[in-house]
């Protein structure tokens, strides 16, 4: 685990209020344009710094660390939510709160993997990224930089106001295994159609505390760094083909399927279709059914074209999102090896990812 640390404001006239460890993975709030290729790559982050100033008038600690591979986020992988994950772990007890600098394409991924392997998360961790990289001048990642370290600093009574994983993105902060990416261009780049936003930054930050894990003083942080990757997602169309779909469902090192099905999880009703599922639920894959959906919910059995699957054994992802069930399903696979508890935990919510 490679990775250089920088820390700002070191000498603050008054006691700081917070301290903040910032971890920058690449992504486009930190690029620049690369004239001689034509496109945009990653760059050093002194240069972030010098296009943020404000920063440095932050009255909380602020502790930068890089890593030595920064990536468009493209390239994430499991091995470095592991790094992110031991990063936090291993600086738990020095700093009340973490923001992470991240490409915006698997943010939501991410996200929703962190809160899955930071079990007993009593303190902040706030993903933000940019649609523009920070040198331009009608860039975004300024002030989504500043107003997260804000939420992540924000605090009452000494208990911070945000203890879970979250993305904040043009003035929203969502649910971080609720989010999605959803817009390409625009800078309300995430949403989440299934749980309200926990905070809206105006001229103030309103936060949504109904809606906002509670701080719980005596939980302890326990970090679960291993990942199943012999997973995959594979989304139903009309006119699906029988050989493609018997070939990943007999794929021997395949240990489980994040099935993405049509409205409240159904699916076709065609012999060869359901037979294939059953016999590789009954050879022990796992399958997990979410919809294609932004919003709404897998109610399976509300139609005969989901009974079917309920009566095979496929678990609903009720109203999960596609990057939180893929990375809940890596998640239990890697714990548990006995197929029945591997179904009936990846029915439960485990940290927020799903309601009942
Ligand atoms: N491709 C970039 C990334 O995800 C896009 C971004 O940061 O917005 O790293």
């Amino acid at each position: 685990m490679s990775y250089r640390t920088v820390h700002i404001n070191p000498v603050l006239p008054n006691t700081p209020r917070s301290s903040v460890l910032v971890i920058y993975t690449g992504g486009t709030l930190g690029m620049v344009y690369d004239r001689n290729n034509d496109q945009l790559v990653p760059f050093n982050f002194e240069q972030v710094l010098d296009h943020v100033p404000e920063i440095r008038r932050l009255d909380f600690e602020l502790t930068v660390i890089i890593l030595d591979h920064l990536i468009d986020s493209s390239n994430m992988q499991p091995a470095v939510w592991s790094q992110l994950g031991h990063i936090i772990r291993d600086n738990y007890d020095e700093y009340d709160s973490f923001v992470i600098l991240h490409g915006t394409d698997t943010m939501a991924y991410t996200a929703s993997a962190l809160s899955f392997m930071l079990e007993g998360l009593n303190k902040p961790v706030i993903l933000t990224g940019a649609q523009l990289p920070i040198g331009v001048a009608r860039t975004d990642a300024r002030e989504n930089f500043i107003t997260a370290l804000e939420i992540a600093a924000a605090q009452e009574n000494g208990q911070p106001l945000v203890p879970e994983v979250c993305i904040y993105f043009n003035s929203m902060l969502l649910r971080g295994n609720r989010a999605k990416k959803k817009e390409s261009v625009h800078f309300n780049a995430f949403h989440s159609e299934n749980y309200p936003h926990l905070a809206m930054a105006g001229v103030r930050i309103e936060y949504n505390t109904p809606f906002i894990t509670p701080y719980q003083p005596d939980v302890k942080l326990t970090l679960h760094h291993r990942m199943e990757a012999r997973v995959m997602v594979l989304p139903l169309f009309p006119g699906i083909s029988q050989p493609v779909v018997q070939a990943i469902l007999e794929l021997p090192t395949l240990r489980g399927i994040v099935l993405e099905s049509f409205g409240a999880g159904n699916a076709p009703t065609d012999a060869w279709f359901l037979d294939g599922l059953k016999r590789a639920v009954d050879r022990g894959m796992i399958i997990f059914n979410v919809s294609q959906c932004d919003g709404g919910r897998v109610t399976q059995g509300r139609y005969q074209t989901s009974k079917h699957l309920d009566q095979i054994g496929v678990v609903s992802g009720a109203d999960c999102t596609v990057e939180a069930a893929i990375t809940k399903l890596m998640f239990v696979l890697a714990q548990e090896s006995d197929s029945a508890t591997i179904r009936k935990r990846l029915a439960e919510p485990i940290c927020g990812e799903m309601s009942l």
